[in-house]
């Protein structure tokens, strides 16, 4: 295993980011926790804590949503020209590319990811989200409505309004990115935000606030408050001044969310759990397919709600996709993030170690076998083997709930009607992948998953355009592309009549 020294010199903002506690950004000021606490942030490649941070709370989050809420009601952003956010936006992004690289380290600190992954993947990633955002600022339009009541000539149309102010809460495995494709669309239609980024990761959030300050966004537009889901999340989802909760995590979590959120009906977006179904077809490309179902489980170690976690193979095929994921999986170099020669980092807290490692240990007594990993990697850190489980059924707990680990579980197939009742046999909807080479396979079976997203003959592939979200559990909403704008705005209809 690689050592927890990093072996590239930190970026100097790095050093300084971690070097003192981090405050929270309440109305353009960055301030202490009402009740002067802090909690600690680790690096999930030693266990040893990295920074501390500002422990916001209830109190907290009354002083960022009045002032989230001041903002809103009379303050500039919502009334500036729409060529003015978006040219803020564009700004923002700009600045999170300039400081690209000490944001990609201190994502691979905190999360545990690959350095080289937050370089390509979260930061280009959160650049490209901001700047498709801006675009949309200027383009946030209603439609004209013919109608006919009473026979009488009417002038009608639909505004297209910010929902007003808006809770985000984020998760651990991407956070810079998850704050982009949260504050993103909520910025370009003119809303304004209090962000509560995950426990386990609030640094990257912390530093962009910073960069949201420099860009030139109002003060009071965007609130950051780093603390715990039960305290500081739940204050934020309950309030009664917060017209909207965006959420990403847990499907667990997005019940209770929803629940809080009933006091004052406030509306709900969720993007929450999956278990997603990659199929591999007898005649798939299976020189590509075998990478793609390793790449579909094993980025980001499995700590994505989309992971192919389910690879379904045509029986002819499937020893020698089983083999081939399995050896790739052996040939993954494990070790801290941000060492150079690392392929897989570290799960991102010990909760997700005990989790994995007790959904392996529930596999195995249920008859499951590991042809290649199936254990945790050495005794420092949070670090899991990547893991390919055979001998599986449907009744089994690794193959029914998310693990959010470099876990996967393959099982062969042969009649493709009953492929389809299995791939679907599940209670989340988010993503799935299909492989083969017949192009009407593809669309038919495409056409037949429950899911939010399909990929054909590749696995996440992401963009801004692109909606994002999940059928029956995996959420409410979709994010991204325009879909996103109408979570983000209320339709108001206008009618008068002209004769
Ligand atoms: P995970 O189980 O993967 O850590 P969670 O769904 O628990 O994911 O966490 C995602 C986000 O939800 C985090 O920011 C966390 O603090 C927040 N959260 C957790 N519990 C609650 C809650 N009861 N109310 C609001 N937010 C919560």
């Amino acid at each position: 295993m690689a050592t927890a020294t990093p072996a590239i010199r930190l970026d100097e903002n790095v050093t300084r980011y971690i070097s003192k506690p981090r405050q929270m950004l309440i109305n353009g000021k960055w301030v202490d926790a009402a009740s002067g606490k802090t909690f600690p942030s680790y690096n999930p490649a030693t266990g040893d804590i990295l920074a501390r941070v500002a422990e916001g709370d209830r109190e907290d989050i009354d002083r960022a949503v009045a002032a989230a809420r001041a903002a809103f009601d009379s303050g500039p952003w919502s009334k500036m020209t729409p060529s003015e956010r978006g040219r803020i936006i564009w700004k923002l992004a700009d600045l999170i590319e300039k400081h690209g690289e000490e944001l990609a380290q201190l994502e691979s600190l905190d999360n545990g990811k690959p350095l080289a992954i937050a370089r390509i993947a979260d930061i280009p990633g959160t650049v490209d989200m901001f700047r498709y955002m801006a675009g949309w600022a200027t383009k946030i339009e209603g439609n004209t409505i013919p109608i006919s009541a009473y026979g009488a000539k009417y002038l009608a149309f639909t505004l297209r309004e910010p929902v007003g102010v808006v809770g985000q809460i984020i998760p651990w495995n991407f956070p810079l990115m998850m704050a982009s494709w949260k504050l993103g669309p909520a910025l370009a239609t003119g809303c304004t935000v209090v962000l509560k980024p995950a426990e386990q990761t609030p640094l990257s959030a912390l530093r962009l606030g910073e960069l949201i300050q420099e860009a030139g966004i109002p003060d009071g537009v965007v609130n950051i408050v780093p603390g715990f889901g039960e305290t500081a999340g739940a204050a934020l989802t309950a309030h009664p001044k917060v017209d909207k909760i965006a959420f990403t995590g847990s499907t667990e979590v997005g019940k209770l969310i929803v629940q809080a959120a009933a006091g004052n009906l406030k509306k709900v977006s969720l993007e929450l759990g999956g278990k997603s179904p990659n199929i591999v077809f007898n005649d798939s490309d299976v020189e590509a397919a075998i990478p793609g179902a390793a790449l579909a489980i094993f980025f980001n170690h499995g700590q994505c709600c989309c992971a192919g976690s389910r690879l379904y193979v045509e029986e002819k095929v499937f020893d020698k996709v089983v083999d081939g994921v399995s050896q790739l999986a052996s040939k993954i170099r494990i070790g801290a993030g941000i060492e150079p020669t690392t392929d897989m980092g570290p799960l991102v807290s010990e909760e997700q170690l005990t989790r994995v490692c007790g959904y392996l240990e529930s596999g195995y007594s249920e008859g499951a076998k590991a042809v290649v990993g199936g254990s945790r990697h050495g005794d420092k850190g949070y670090f899991v083997k990547p893991t390919v489980l055979v001998n599986t059924n449907e009744k089994m707990k690794v193959v029914r709930e998310e693990i959010f680990g470099p876990v996967v579980t393959a099982t062969p197939f042969k009649d493709a009607d009953d492929l389809i009742a299995k791939a679907n046999d599940t209670v989340y909807g988010l993503a799935s992948g299909v492989w083969t080479r017949d192009i009407a396979k593809a669309h038919r079976v495409a056409s037949q998953l429950r899911a939010g997203t399909v990929w054909i003959n590749c696995y996440n592939v992401f963009d801004p355009a692109m909606p994002f979200g999940g059928y029956k559990q995996s959420g409410w909403g979709r994010e991204m592309g325009h879909e996103v704008l109408n979570l983000y705005t209320e339709c108001k209809s206008v009618c008068t009549p002209i004769a």
